[in-house]
C-alpha cells in the first residue's frame, strides 16, 4: 500500500520573537494534528499562512502585498491564512479587502488553528481568548536552545502601543508547565531558554485558574534548579518592574544571561509620561547605573521612539543624554509611527515635523554606531567563554558569551555545542574575532 504523503505548509513570520514561537507552535500543532510538513516553496503548498506584526505601519502594508502575491502564484486549490496581531486588530476586514483568504486567527487564538484550518471564512480574534494552560505542540528549530513564551498579552497602555489591543490583558502561564517544557527541552539537548512575553518581569500578576500571585523572579528561581541549563535569556522586561529584588537576583544567578534588554523609549521624563511608561528618566539611569556597577562585563540593549508627539529639542537632547551616558550596546530605533486604537492618535496636533524627526533619528544612529565600536573594541585582548552553536560556509564557526557577543573563530564542527574560552584579536562595529584560547 502507498504512503499518503503529508500536506505542505508554507509559513511566513513578520514581527518580534513572540510571533516566531506563535508560528513554531502553529507549524507544530498543524503537523501533530492535520498532517502538514513546513515547505519553503510557496507555490507548492496546501495551506499558507502569514503570522502578521502591526506595531508599525510597514508590516500591515507589507501583509497586503504579500497575500496579493500569494493569491496569483498559489497552486490551485491551496488555502490561504492570515494569523497574528494584524489579524487581531483587522479581524474580518482582512477579508473585506482580500476576499480569498480562508481564515484569520488572532495572535491571542492560535490554540485554535487546527479547529479553524478547514473552516472557510473562520475568524477567530477573541482577545479574551485563554490559552495559558493549552499544551502547545512545539517545534524543536535548534539543538541548543529553546523558547517559551511565559506570559500573554499586556496589562500596561503605553500611548504608542497597539498590543494590548491585539494580545488583550495580561495573563500568566503556570510556573509547573513552563519547568516542564524547559526540562523537556534540556533533556532533548537545549543548554539555553529564551523567557519570552510583552512585559516579562511582571510575570505572576494572574493566572488563569485562580491561584496565588507570584513573581518573576521566582520563576527565574525555579527555572535555574533544572539540572544541564546554564543560560537564561528573557526579552522585554519592563524598566517600571525592575525593583531591587529583582536586580539582587539579575546580579546573582549565574545562570541569566549577562544581557539586559532595558526598553528606554524616550529619556525625556516629560515624554515618559505622555507615553505612560511609569518611570522617569531618573528611575532609568538609576536602574541600569546599580547594574552596570554590579557586573562589569554587562551589557545593554534597548529601544527608542523618536519624536514622540510634543518631543521638543530639549526633550530629544534628554534622550541623547541618557545614551551618551549608558553607552547602549544595542539600540532598535524608531521614528514614532501612529497606530490604530492607541491614545497617542490624540496628540495629532502636536506631532514632529517629519523632517526633523529623519533628522533627529538619524544622529541618534550615528551616535549608537560610535558607541557601538568604542564597546566592541574593548573586549580585544581579552578571554571570554563562548558556546558555539553555528559551522559557516567560510570555515568559521561563530558562537555567542554569557553577554550576547558574536564571537568568530577559524575551526570545525567539533566546536558545536561547547563553551571553549576564546582570546580576542579583532573586532569590528557588531562581532568578534578571536583564536581559542591555549
Ligand atoms: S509594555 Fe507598553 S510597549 Fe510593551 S507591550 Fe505593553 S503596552 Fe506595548
Amino acid at each position: 500500500m502507498s504512503k499518503v504523503e503529508n500536506k505542505k505548509l508554507f509559513i511566513q513570520t513578520l514581527g518580534c520573537q513572540m510571533n516566531d514561537t506563535d508560528s513554531e507552535h502553529i507549524i507544530a500543532e498543524l503537523h501533530e494534528h492535520k498532517n502538514y510538513d513546513v515547505t519553503t516553496v510557496m507555490e507548492e503548498a496546501d495551506l499558507i499562512i502569514i503570522n502578521t506584526c502591526s506595531v508599525r505601519e510597514k508590516p500591515v502594508q507589507k501583509l497586503f502585498s504579500e497575500i496579493g502575491q500569494f493569491n496569483v502564484k498559489k497552486k490551485p486549490g491551496a488555502k490561504i491564512g492570515v494569523c497574528g496581531c494584524t489579524a487581531s486588530h483587522l479581524g474580518k476586514d482582512i477579508m473585506k479587502r482580500a476576499p480569498y483568504v480562508d481564515f484569520v486567527v488572532g495572535a491571542r487564538n492560535i490554540s485554535k488553528i487546527k479547529d479553524v484550518v478547514d473552516v472557510k471564512g473562520a475568524v477567530e480574534i477573541d482577545i479574551d481568548h485563554d490559552e495559558s494552560t493549552y499544551e502547545f505542540a512545539k517545534l524543536k528549530t535548534s539543538k541548543y536552545r529553546t523558547a517559551v513564551n511565559i506570559s500573554i498579552g499586556c496589562d500596561k497602555q503605553c500611548t504608542y502601543c497597539i498590543v494590548p489591543a491585539t494580545r488583550g490583558d495580561e495573563i500568566s502561564i503556570p510556573p509547573e508547565m513552563l519547568v516542564a517544557q524547559i526540562q523537556k527541552d534540556v533533556d532533548n539537548g537545549a543548554v539555553e531558554v529564551m523567557l519570552l512575553g510583552q512585559n516579562v518581569n511582571s510575570y505572576g500578576r494572574r493566572f488563569s485558574d485562580g491561584r496565588a500571585k507570584s513573581t518573576f523572579t521566582k520563576l527565574l528561581q525555579e527555572i535555574s534548579k533544572i539540572d544541564g541549563l546554564r543560560r537564561i535569556r528573557f526579552t522585554s522586561p519592563h524598566p517600571l518592574h525592575m525593583g531591587d529584588e529583582f536586580l539582587e537576583e539579575f546580579v546573582k544567578n549565574p545562570k541569566i544571561s549577562k544581557c539586559i534588554h532595558m526598553p528606554l523609549q524616550s529619556g525625556s521624563t516629560k515624554i515618559l509620561k505622555s507615553m505612560k511608561r511609569g518611570y522617569s528618566k531618573e528611575w532609568f539611569l538609576n536602574r541600569a547605573k546599580k547594574l552596570k556597577d554590579a557586573i562589569p562585563e554587562l551589557r545593554i540593549t534597548t529601544d527608542i521612539i523618536v519624536a514622540f508627539p510634543g518631543e521638543s529639542d530639549e526633550d530629544y537632547q534628554d534622550t541623547i543624554d541618557v545614551v551618551k551616558e549608558l553607552k547602549f550596546d544595542q539600540i532598535f530605533n524608531f521614528k514614532y509611527s501612529p497606530r490604530p486604537n492607541t491614545a497617542a492618535l490624540d496628540l495629532k496636533d502636536i506631532e514632529v515635523d517629519d523632517k526633523i524627526a529623519s533628522k533627529r533619528l538619524t544622529d541618534l544612529i550615528d551616535l549608537h554606531k560610535e558607541h557601538q565600536s568604542e564597546l566592541l573594541a574593548r573586549n580585544v585582548g581579552k578571554t571570554i567563554e563562548v558556546f558555539f552553536e553555528d559551522l559557516k560556509s567560510n570555515g568559521e564557526v561563530a558562537g555567542l558569551s554569557d553577554n550576547s557577543l558574536l564571537v568568530f573563530v577559524q575551526g570545525s564542527d567539533e566546536l558545536l555545542g561547547k563553551f571553549v574560552n576564546v582570546k580576542i584579536i579583532s573586532a569590528s562595529r557588531t562581532a568578534l574575532k578571536g583564536e581559542i584560547a591555549k
